[in-house]
């Protein structure tokens, strides 16, 4: 891995570093720009000013990996409330949610009783989940408890990341089921004879799979897919196969806080946008790991650090 990589994700995990850094106030500054509050009344707050500016948005309470079925019902409890206060308040936003925090490591039933729970409660307000894709071990999981919600609740997609050597196959398979997707590069350590280890073979994938997903006679029933990148490259290949396809229920989601000029002038020239807003107190292993994505991310950071 590189090492500077390694570093960030190992401060990731340190309480020293996390105490050092959460205790400096030009860390909060940065990660504001990311992070738009620790409650949720905070991020609802920032989804009705991207609602005012034309983007829609997806809400994301910071946390993964619960140890107890107990933690696990009480993100549940959380992400249901969220999506009783986005219909109280009249908001154009889904929520986005992470099978690990649901107890997937706990087992897939407790996962796929809580994951209904949450998509029993978005169907009522007629509102969306989408299953986060988490680290490798999880995808063929997170592939099966998605087919398996889908059979009672049908507003429900999930991610395929362009980093995976498998991600062409669950491409083809699941845009067959007309499933949902948000395509994205991926954000995880992953070793080599799993994702590819070079960006360019990523780029060129991501690339790939949006033109298998064009194509696909799935789209015939209005399968919706989520072009979810930054990268202006990745970007243009988007708006061209919308443009040539009249892809009506496609959309370019972004992170809050990155990309910001770009997400506006596409909503300007009439796509569909839709940020992904992260928000909760424990943003800190989250941040490095924002960090640790991509080398060039540091610049990013310490440009707005100290810039
Ligand atoms: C809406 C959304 C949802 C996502 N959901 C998932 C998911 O479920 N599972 C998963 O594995 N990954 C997810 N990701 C993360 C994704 O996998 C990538 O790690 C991330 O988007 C960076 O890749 P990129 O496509 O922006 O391209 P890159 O080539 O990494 O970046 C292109 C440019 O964008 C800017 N940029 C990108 N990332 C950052 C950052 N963190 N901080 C500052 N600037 C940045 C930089 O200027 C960079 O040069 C999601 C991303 C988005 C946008």
């Amino acid at each position: 891995m590189n090492p500077i990589r390694a570093a960030l994700l190992a401060m990731a995990g340190s309480p020293t570093w996390k105490k050092l850094l959460t205790g400096w106030g030009a860390t909060h500054r940065v990660v504001a720009r990311f992070v738009p509050g620790e409650t949720l009344d905070e991020a609802l707050e920032a989804v009705r000013a991207l609602n005012a500016r034309g983007l829609k948005a997806t809400l994301n309470p910071l946390g993964e990996n619960v140890s107890t079925e107990a933690e696990a019902e009480t993100a549940t409890e959380a992400y249901c409330e969220i999506l009783e206060r986005i219909e109280a308040d009249h908001l154009d936003c889904n929520i986005s949610v992470k099978l690990t925090v649901m107890g997937l490591d706990l087992g897939e039933d407790v996962a796929a009783r809580n994951l209904s729970h949450v998509l029993q409660t978005a169907a009522m307000y007629n509102n969306f989940v989408r299953i986060d894709m988490e680290a490798s071990e999880y995808v063929g999981r997170t592939i099966d408890l998605w087919r398996q919600a889908r059979r009672e609740y049908p507003a429900v997609g999930t991610v395929i990341q362009s980093y995976l050597r498998r991600s062409a196959a669950d491409v083809d398979t699941l845009a067959a089921e007309g499933a949902p997707l948000r395509i994205v590069k991926g954000a995880y350590a992953e070793p080599e004879d799993v994702a590819f280890p070079d960006k360019n073979d990523v780029d060129a994938e991501y690339v790939r799979l949006l033109e298998r997903l064009a194509e696909s006679d799935a789209l015939a029933a209005g399968s919706a897919v989520a072009v979810a990148t930054h990268d202006p490259a990745m970007v243009a290949a988007g708006r061209r196969l919308i443009d040539d396809n009249d892809l009506v229920s496609w959309e370019f989601q972004m992170l809050y806080g990155i990309g910001a000029n770009l997400q506006q002038e596409l909503a300007r020239d009439g796509y569909r946008v839709r940020v992904y807003v992260s928000y909760g107190p424990s943003w800190y292993p989250w941040f490095m790991r924002r960090l640790a994505e991509r080398p060039a991310n540091i610049g990013f950071f310490l440009r707005h650090l100290f810039g």
